[in-house]
């Protein structure tokens, strides 16, 4: 099964997408994974990607689609893979189709994690990180630690991160409405979307994609 994954920052689409790799047995490919590998093994790729990233310029669509090309060619996709934060436009989502094709190969489905808007940001904004280790994380609502502000695990102060701001989120949310969602369009155009709402358990929410995508 070759899907991507697709829903606004804060709908758990990492963490989702761990999970679902992990039932269908099929590799996760995140863009973020990507990066990493490609810069880490010194590929050209990761070469040119570095070169941008070090100017502090974006990295060119035609370069993320290299990578990812890259990895889905590898023997371990040749069963499906699911992509996660690629592609993240339109012009990303017609040179995926392309690379696709060019290897006789389809998408079967898009899966849309549907999120309220006041939600992620509630979910973002009140995350809390510890200072002592990036590992411990709470939430004001969802997870509150036991004594407002310290980490239950080392008694740490727990902070709000730059990127966690309600501003900053607002922003994100604002660049996926204009970047990502038409994507959602374009796919829908072929019949590929599938929508569930990302609300509820992590589990819940895993059983009932693994229930859209069997459909
Ligand atoms: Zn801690």
């Amino acid at each position: 099964m070759r899907i991507v994954l697709v829903g606004p920052p804060g709908a758990g689409k990492g963490t989702q997408a761990a999970f679902l790799a992990k039932n269908l047995a099929i590799p996760h490919i995140s863009t973020g994974d990507l990066f990493r590998a490609n810069i880490s093994q010194g590929t050209e790729l990761g070469l040119k990607a570095k070169g941008y990233m070090d100017r502090g310029e974006l990295v060119p669509d035609e370069v993320t689609i290299g990578m990812a090309k890259d990895r889905m060619e590898q023997a371990d996709a040749a069963n499906g893979f699911l992509l996660d934060g690629f592609p993240r436009n339109v012009a990303q989502a017609e040179a995926l189709d392309v690379a696709l094709k060019a290897d006789d190969m389809q998408l079967d489905a898009v899966l849309d994690l549907e999120v309220p808007e006041d939600e992620v940001v509630k979910r973002i904004a009140g995350r809390r990180i510890c200072r002592n280790d990036s590992s411990h994380v709470f939430h004001v609502t969802y997870n509150a630690p036991k004594t407002e502000g310290v980490c239950d695990v080392c008694g740490g102060e727990l902070y709000q991160r730059a990127d966690d701001s309600e501003e900053t989120v607002r922003t994100r949310l604002e660049v996926y409405h204009t970047q990502t969602e038409p994507i959602i369009d374009y796919y829908r155009a072929q019949n590929l979307v599938v929508t569930i709402s990302a609300l509820g358990k992590v589990d819940e929410v895993t059983a009932r994609a693994m229930d859209a995508l069997k459909k």
